[in-house]
């Protein structure tokens, strides 16, 4: 605290990002990017662009990534937004159609970041509980005032609400938007993009951080009706016009392109994703069924903080979150075969220190 920070600061209370720690060398499974390099055309592609032009202003339209991304979603241009990753798309989201006074709704078990955009526009949210096995209780966000945001495939469960229910709240939310974060949709989902035509109260959201590793180039869209991405051009053009420099612009066309690069490599992390779970399941362990590039998971006899830390000291770094409901269940990213090896015999030895032997 300082007497300089403003009340809106004072009553901040950020997103904590899982860590990206120097110290030693980990094997980072806390964050969910991709363990696959970029696609090398993506890679080429920005180190032709990386020369004399960047003296100039990128365009703030970003319309070659605007085109590509129309072309692979199918849609007009005029029904995309691209922004820096898809954190910033969602801020501009909550701004362009929350209302203060108005409850947003969105459960319990989800995304963190959204109770902080709330706190930082100052709207009213109300959370709706998940069930015991972390599904979305799909009527109790009929009717909504201010609207609903909603992680599809959830985070961190990696649970995946079929289009019906997508298509139910819709139906029962004409007055309001609805927003669907689908940042992990390619590792299994059906996407809602192919619902944006038919309704004009729906905003789906991607990101290039996972499917398309590169997390590290900070690209994130949106898809909807025209008139919602006015709205969301409307706060950006209030806000910064450049969000999106010239390489990101070039590499984010590239990345919509080389499909075949991604559906290979991603194909990998779909099927390690599974070798993985089998593994986890003969460890005694619970495995929430995933459509994700994550498992969430939790054992019954050892805590989660315990394995947590087990795990961290044998440098891999595995996602905790210390909140009711989940405090002992672990959010572990797919990274490479490899890696995936090394966590089992971690575990392994961690089950057998505590006196468990598989
Ligand atoms: C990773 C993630 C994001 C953020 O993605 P960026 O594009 O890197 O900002 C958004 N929503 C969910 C649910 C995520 O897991």
């Amino acid at each position: 605290m300082s007497k300089y920070w403003s009340e809106l600061v004072r009553r901040l209370q950020p997103y904590v990002p899982g860590e990206q720690p120097r110290d030693r060398k980990y094997i980072k499974l806390n964050t969910n990017e991709n363990p696959y390099s970029p696609s090398p055309k993506v890679l080429e592609t920005i180190k032709a662009a990386a020369d004399d032009s960047l003296k100039l202003y990128p365009d703030p339209t970003c319309d070659v990534l605007l085109e590509a991304a129309a072309e692979y979603y199918k849609v007009g241009k005029e029904c995309i937004f691209a922004g820096n990753g898809s954190d910033e798309v969602l801020a501009f989201a909550f701004m362009a159609f929350f209302d203060p006074g108005r409850q947003v709704l969105f459960p319990d078990i989800t995304y963190t970041f959204y109770p902080v955009y709330t706190s930082l526009f100052g709207l009213d949210y109300r959370t709706i509980p998940v069930r015991n096995d972390f599904s979305i209780p799909v009527e109790e966000f009929y009717n909504s005032h201010g609207g609903v945001i909603l992680a599809n495939p959830n985070a961190p469960t990696g649970r995946f609400m079929p289009l019906e229910s997508v298509v139910s709240i819709l139906e029962n939310n004409r007055d309001t938007v609805v927003i669907v974060d689908e940042a992990y949709i390619d590792f299994g989902g059906e996407s809602a993009v192919k619902l944006v035509n038919a309704w004009p109260n729906l905003l789906v959201i991607h990101t290039f951080s996972k499917y398309r590793s590169l997390a590290g180039m900070r690209l994130g869209f949106a898809i909807g009706h025209p008139d919602l991405i006015t709205a969301l051009n409307r706060v950006k053009n209030s806000f910064n016009s450049y969000t999106l420099d010239r390489l990101a612009i070039v590499a984010g066309a590239e990345a919509f392109r080389d499909n075949e690069y991604y559906n290979e490599k991603n194909g990998m992390v779909i099927k390690t994703r599974k070798r993985f779970s089998a593994e986890l399941e003969k460890l005694g362990f619970e495995v929430l069924d995933s459509v994700a590039n994550f498992v969430f998971v939790s054992h019954p006899e050892v805590s989660a903080l315990d394995i947590f830390t087990g795990l961290k000291v044998r440098g891999i770094l595995v996602r905790y979150f210390n909140k009711p409901k989940i405090s002992n269940c672990l959010r572990i990213s797919i990274g490479t075969d490899v890696e995936m090896d090394c966590v089992i015999n971690a575990l392994r030895e961690i089950l057998n220190q505590a006196g468990i032997n598989h």
